[in-house]
């Protein structure tokens, strides 16, 4: 291992991938029962089934579900900012913050479309200094 490697961005979250030649989100498939997760389960959280999942990239477009615009957090976190749910195209959910869009419920009709973005995680390192890559949502239309 090179220090490059050692000192590299890191995924934010598990389920972010960086070995790619762009980040992605990694989903599981439940063959099974067609249920989408992005979290490592050791079950299907749907159906139940053992060995039925499998992953794949997914998609980085989808709908706003809905939303929290959250005024106050902890010292050091700006706000305002927007706590999104989105659906994404193939069905998978996930909750991430929605940017470079003003945080006014007018500006935010649920079912707008957006796209995923990946960036830096708001300056956030690790006690080695390594920077963390997040994902974030922003209008598409
Ligand atoms: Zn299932």
């Amino acid at each position: 291992m090179t220090q490059t490697d050692t000192l590299g961005p890191r995924p934010a979250l598990p389920w972010i991938r960086l070995d790619g030649p762009e980040p992605f989100v990694e989903g599981r498939l439940c063959r099974a029962c067609g249920a989408r997760t992005a979290a490592t389960h050791l079950a299907c959280p749907a159906c139940g089934a053992r060995d039925s999942i499998e992953t794949y990239r997914a998609p980085t477009t989808g709908k706003l579900h809905a939303y929290s615009i959250v005024r106050r957090s902890y010292p050091g976190v700006p706000v305002p900012f927007i706590s999104a749910i989105v659906d994404l195209d193939d069905g998978l959910t996930l909750k991430g913050n929605l940017i470079n869009v003003a945080a006014e419920p007018e500006a935010l009709p649920v079912g707008m479309p957006v796209r995923m973005v990946f960036g830096d995680a708001l300056g956030r390192t690790d006690k080695d200094g390594a920077s963390y890559v997040a994902f974030f949502f922003e209008p598409s239309a």
